[in-house]
C-alpha cells in the first residue's frame, strides 16, 4: 500500500492529492479511482483513503478518508544516534539503514577523526539529502514516524541532557560493561541517545569529555564493527531488547 505523510497533526476527512504526490501516485503508479492509500500525520497515526475525483488536467485528486489503520511499528524507545562524520557515502547508508531499523533522531558531527572537511554549506546540502533519505526509507520500511536528521558543527551537549545516554566505546572491554544491564536501565525510560565515533574512532579526551557530560561508555561485543555497522547493531539489540 502506497503511504504518504502530510503535515496535519490530525487525520483530515479529505485530503488533496497535488504536486509530487500527484505526480508519484496517479501519474507514474496509475493509481485510480477507488484505490487505496495510507496517509500518516504528524502524529503517527494511520488512515485509509480512497482516491476520487482524479483531475488529469488540473493534476490533482481527492483522497477521502476511509477508515483508520491501527499498527504499531515504531519502536517502543526513542533512540537518537550520534554519529561522528565519516567518508563518502556511509552517512547515507547509516540514514537509510538506521531509518528501517527504527533510530527517530540522526545528529551527525565531524569529531576529532572525522575525515571530512566540514563548512555550513556542506552541512546544509547533505542535511536536506539525508532528510529526504530519511523520508523514503520510512515509507519503505511502513514506519509512522519520520526520522529527523541533523548535521551540526559541534556536539549539542545541552539538548542531550535528560536522557540516558550511551558512548559506543571500542576500547570498553565487553565483559565489563554488559550491555544487558545497560539497557535494563532503560525498561522506564523512553528515550536514549548513544555516541558512534568515525572509523578511526574516539580519542581518549573525547571519550573524557562524554563521560562528563554523563554518557556511559558501552561496548558493542568483542569484535569491532564498522562505523556505519555499529549503530545498526546497537539499534537490533534494541529492538530484540525491547520487542522480541
Ligand atoms: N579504528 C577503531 C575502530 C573504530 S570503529 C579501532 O580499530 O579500534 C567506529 C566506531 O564504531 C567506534 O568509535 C565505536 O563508536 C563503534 N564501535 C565499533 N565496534 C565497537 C565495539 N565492539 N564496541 C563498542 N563500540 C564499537
Amino acid at each position: 500500500m502506497q503511504r504518504i505523510f502530510i503535515k496535519n497533526i490530525k487525520l483530515p476527512l479529505k485530503f488533496q492529492l497535488i504536486g509530487s504526490e500527484y505526480h508519484h501516485l496517479i501519474e507514474v503508479l496509475r493509481l485510480t479511482s477507488g484505490k487505496f492509500i495510507e496517509i500518516v500525520d504528524l502524529n503517527g497515526e494511520i488512515g485509509l483513503y480512497q482516491l476520487a475525483k482524479i483531475n488529469l488536467a488540473s493534476k490533482t485528486a481527492e483522497a477521502i478518508f476511509f477508515q483508520k489503520k491501527i499498527q504499531k511499528n515504531e519502536l517502543p524507545i526513542i533512540v537518537t544516534l550520534i554519529c561522528a562524520l565519516t567518508k563518502g557515502k556511509k552517512i547515507e547508508e547509516t540514514v537509510e539503514k538506521g531509518t528501517e531499523f527504527g533510530a527517530s533522531n540522526f545528529i551527525f558531527y565531524p569529531s576529532q577523526y572525522s575525515p571530512i572537511k566540514f563548512s555550513n554549506s556542506w552541512a546544509q546540502k547533505k542535511e536536506m539529502r539525508l532528510n529526504k533519505i530519511a523520508i523514503s526509507a520510512a515509507k519503505q520500511s511502513h514506519r509512522t514516524v519520520i526520522p529527523k536528521v541533523h548535521i551540526q558543527a559541534h556536539l549539542p551537549f545541552d539538548k542531550l541532557e535528560n536522557k540516558p545516554k550511551f558512548l559506543a566505546y571500542e576500547k570498553q572491554v565487553a565483559s565489563e560493561s554488559t550491555l544487558n544491564l545497560a539497557l535494563a536501565k532503560l525498561k522506564f525510560q523512553s528515550e536514549v541517545c548513544c555516541a558512534f565515533g568515525p572509523e578511526g574512532g574516539w580519542t581518549p579526551l573525547e571519550v573524557k569529555d562524554y563521560q562528563r557530560h554523563g554518557f556511559q561508555t558501552i561496548s558493542l561485543g568483542n569484535r569491532i564493527l564498522r562505523a556505519e555497522n555499529a549503530p545498526l547493531f546497537f539499534l537490533s539489540v534494541l529492538s530484540f531488547y525491547f520487542e522480541m
